[in-house]
C-alpha cells in the first residue's frame, strides 16, 4: 500500500540548490530505503500490470532509476531520452528549458518502430520542459504517448498542467507546493 506520508518524509528539500532560488527535491534519502522504494515502483507496476503501451521511456539520469525497473517488471523495451551528446549512432534532438536553464534532449532515431505507444517517465515534473521535450522526439518518431509518470509533482511550475493542456495524460505519486 502506497503511503504518500512516508513516502514524502523521505524526499529532502533543499533550498538555493543546483542555484539560488530554487528548491531542490532530492529523491536519494527515498532510494536508501528499499522499503520506500518499493512502495514508490509497486505503485507504478499497479498501474500499468495491464496497460497495453509498448515501450517505457526514461529521462537521464533519474528517470533511468524508475524506467529501468518498470521495464524489467513488465518485460517491456527500454528507451533512453538522454542529453545531448551521450548516445552513440544517428539521434534526433530537441532543445528544452528547465528550471535552472537550457538543455537538449536526445532520442535514437531507430529507438522504436513507427506506431510504437510509449510511457515516458521522471522523477520529477517541475516545468514540464523534460516530458514535453520526449513528447515532441516521440512523435517525430511516429510514436503515441500513453501517459507521463514521475514520482513527484511540483504543481506550482505548473509543468504538469501543461502537459495535460497539451493532451498528455500525467501520473505522479505525490506533489510539493
Ligand atoms: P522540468 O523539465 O519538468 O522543468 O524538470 C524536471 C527535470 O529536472 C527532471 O528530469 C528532474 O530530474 C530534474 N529536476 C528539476 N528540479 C528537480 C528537483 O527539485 N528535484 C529533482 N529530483 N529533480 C529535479
Amino acid at each position: 500500500i502506497f503511503d504518500e506520508y512516508y513516502v514524502k518524509s523521505l524526499i529532502r528539500s533543499v533550498p538555493d540548490w543546483p542555484s539560488p532560488g530554487v528548491m531542490f527535491r532530492d529523491i536519494t534519502p527515498l532510494y536508501k530505503s528499499p522499503k520506500a522504494q518499493r512502495m514508490v515502483v509497486d505503485s507504478f507496476i499497479q498501474r500499468y500490470v495491464d496497460a497495453d503501451f509498448t515501450h517505457i521511456g526514461a529521462m537521464e539520469a533519474r528517470g533511468f532509476l524508475l524506467g529501468s525497473v518498470i521495464s524489467y517488471e513488465l518485460n517491456k523495451p527500454l528507451v533512453l531520452f538522454r542529453k545531448q551528446g551521450k548516445l552513440p549512432t544517428q539521434t534526433i534532438a530537441e532543445e528544452y528549458d528547465i528550471e535552472y536553464g537550457k538543455a537538449v534532449l536526445e532520442v535514437q532515431h531507430d529507438a522504436f518502430e513507427s506506431g510504437a505507444s510509449i510511457l515516458l517517465v521522471d522523477d520529477l515534473i517541475a516545468t514540464g520542459g523534460t516530458l514535453l521535450a520526449a513528447a515532441t522526439l516521440t512523435r517525430q518518431l511516429g510514436g503515441s504517448i500513453y501517459e507521463t509518470a514521475a514520482i513527484i509533482d511540483l504543481p506550482d511550475l505548473g509543468g504538469s498542467q501543461k502537459l495535460q493542456d497539451s493532451d498528455i495524460p500525467v501520473y505522479t505519486l505525490c506533489a510539493f507546493a
